[in-house]
Parts: C-alpha cells; sequence; structure tokens
C-alpha cells in the first residue's frame, strides 16, 4: 500500500487525535503517505481530503475533539453516497482507510470495505459500548471528568445536607454511570441494563439518613431517564427533595487523560500495520490489555456487555 486515509466520524471523543497521530507517524514511518479526510463521511464524499506530514499532527496529543473535525452524514449511507466516497479516495490515490468513530461509522467502514475498499476500525466513544474491545478511546477522559464533577457536587451536598442526582451520558451503555459511580462513591446508580426499583432507592436514602449521612448522591445514565424525571419521581413517591445536575456535553471534550492518549496511539499505529497487509474489515481493539484485531461485523452486531460486577460492588459498599 502506497497511501492510506485517515477519519474521525460520529460522536467525538478525547484521545481521537492522539490516534490520527498515530496513524499519520506510523504510516509514515513505514514509507506510506497519509492523507486526512475532514469532517468524516460527508468530507469523503465532497473530497475534502488534504495530504498529511509529521508536522501536521504535532501538538495535538493533548487536545479533545478532533483535529479531522467529526461529521454525521446520511448520504453516505446510501449506495451512491458510498461509491461517491471511493471514486474521491481513488482520485486521490488512497488504497485504503482508518476510521475512528463508534458503531455507526464502523458499519459505514464495513460497507466500504464489502465494495472493494479496504478499511479498518478503531474505537473512539466515550460511552464504551464496542463490542470486542474492553476500552473505547475516550471513556477515561469522560470518566475522569464525571468524577471531577461528583467530587465537587459532594463538597456542597455534604455543606448543605442534599441528595443530588447527577446525570450521565449512556443512553444504551451504562459503563460511564457504572464506573463513575463506584469510582464517585455514589449511593445508588441507574444504568440502562438493569431494571431499578425505586423502593429500594428510597430506601437506601432513608438508610444513609437515619446512619447521619449528610449526602446522598445518586448516578443516573440519560437512558434510563432524565435527571429531572427521576427527581419527580423521588419527590412523588417519598416527598424527599433533591438537586439535579446534568452534565451534558462537558463529559465530551477536554484534554485526554494519559491513558486515552496510550489507548489512541496503541490503536492507531496497531490499525496501520493491519491495514498496510492490505487487509480490511478489522476492528482494532484491547483485550485482556493485549492490543488485537477481529472481524468488525463483531463490533455492531455481538452484544455489549457492562461489568456488572462493579454494580453489585458498588451496592455492596454504598450501605
Ligand atoms: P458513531 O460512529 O459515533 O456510532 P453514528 O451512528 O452517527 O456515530 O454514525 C456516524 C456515521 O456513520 C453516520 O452519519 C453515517 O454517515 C455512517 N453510518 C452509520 N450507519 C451506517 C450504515 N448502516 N451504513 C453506512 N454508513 C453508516
Amino acid at each position: 500500500m502506497k497511501k492510506i486515509g485517515v477519519l474521525t466520524s460520529g460522536g467525538d471523543s478525547p484521545g481521537m487525535n492522539a490516534a490520527v497521530r498515530a496513524v499519520v507517524r506510523k504510516a509514515i514511518y513505514h514509507g506510506v503517505e497519509v492523507a486526512g479526510v475532514y469532517s468524516g463521511y460527508q468530507g469523503l464524499i465532497e473530497g475534502n481530503i488534504k495530504n498529511l506530514e509529521a508536522g501536521d499532527v504535532g501538538d495535538i496529543i493533548q487536545r479533545g475533539g478532533t483535529k479531522l473535525y467529526s461529521a454525521r452524514c446520511e448520504e453516505f449511507r446510501t449506495e451512491a453516497g458510498q461509491l461517491k466516497a471511493i471514486e474521491q479516495m481513488k482520485k486521490e490515490g488512497l488504497e485504503g482507510l482508518v476510521v475512528i468513530g463508534g458503531d455507526g461509522s464502523y458499519r459505514g467502514a464495513m460497507a466500504l470495505t464489502k465494495r472493494g475498499f479496504p478499511c479498518v476500525g478503531v474505537p473512539g466513544t466515550i460511552d464504551n459500548d464496542i463490542p470486542g474491545t474492553d476500552y473505547t478511546i475516550g471513556f477515561d477522559t469522560a470518566l475522569n471528568t464525571v468524577i471531577e464533577a461528583i467530587d465537587k457536587i459532594r463538597d456542597t451536598a455534604t455543606s448543605h445536607e442534599r441528595t443530588f442526582i447527577v446525570e450521565v451520558m449512556g443512553r444504551d451503555a451504562g459503563d460511564l454511570a457504572l464506573w463513575a459511580g463506584l469510582a464517585g462513591g455514589a449511593e445508588t446508580i441507574l444504568i440502562p441494563e438493569e431494571s431499578y426499583d425505586i423502593g429500594d432507592m428510597i430506601d437506601r436514602l432513608q438508610k444513609g439518613r437515619d446512619r447521619g449521612k449528610r449526602h446522598s448522591i445518586i448516578i443516573v445514565a440519560e437512558g434510563v431517564m432524565g435527571g429531572n424525571e427521576l427527581k419527580a419521581l423521588i419527590k412523588e413517591k417519598a416527598d424527599i427533595e433533591t438537586r439535579v445536575s446534568v452534565l451534558g456535553h462537558i463529559q465530551r471534550g477536554g484534554s485526554p487523560t494519559a491513558r486515552d492518549r496510550v489507548l489512541g496511539s496503541l490503536f492507531g499505529a496497531r490499525a496501520v500495520e493491519v491495514l498496510i497487509e492490505g487487509v480490511g474489515g478489522r476492528a482494532i481493539g484491547m483485550k485482556n490489555h493485549q492490543v488485537v484485531d477481529y472481524d468488525m461485523t463483531e463490533a455492531f452486531t455481538a452484544e455489549h456487555n457492562a461489568d456488572m460486577s462493579l454494580y453489585t460492588l458498588s451496592k455492596e459498599l454504598a450501605i
């Protein structure tokens, strides 16, 4: 392979820049040219593609977001859109593409691979919800952002003897809520994977108060319900006042943690190694502390399983 492309797609996540940097530099290291595709599949269709040199990805490893920008693109879901994309890549002399994104982006990458244009996927999402990898790029940074927020909320909760509800991201996957709940010492964690029992939650709140706890933190993943909805439910069932903090998009931003930079670098480099062997349709991941590559289809057909032992432990500890 003489020249490859790299793009970031779907929801951005901190550490994507480290992955882009690794793709560019690893390719150059192997004597392969690289081009960056700007604004995901939209840019691919429009031919928004520029050659990247080693220096072009300097000073980005520490930055959140993505230097290549990201986008969602409806046209790319169609055959016509995909053929246009392939035409643009051929015009630029590209022979393979690294796609950094979530499972939606992987579906797009697989579609291109099936049309004869090899793509390799790198998991970038704060949700940590891609099957086949234990971690995705951005999860650790988002988790630390949530923890920082919980710690601050806990200070004011203790001072005023209050119960706080913290709503975190996670439409289908509860990883962020689970890890943040355990690391933040939350009394209760509500995640999409587990049905909740409002009576049990109220019991816990009351028990905590009875033993003199001045604060309670409830973490709710957005996929279960909104923080304000939960507040209304607790008020209705137990007449307990709560305060709500919806963390929102701050969870997606910020300088990536060391862990996400390392993960981005490892994944980006491995993607290039796989791609320059001419292999497409593979996804990169971390399994049992080893960087692996596996059939990309698994990433959007298998089910993601959150680590439920964290849920159990957090319940045991929050007595
Ligand atoms: P993420 O990659 O974060 O899961 P999305 O699900 O929004 O984000 O997907 C990003 C983009 O990937 C979409 O805007 C679309 O262009 C492309 N895509 C998603 N699903 C498919 C599909 N089934 N076929 C082709 N392209 C797809």
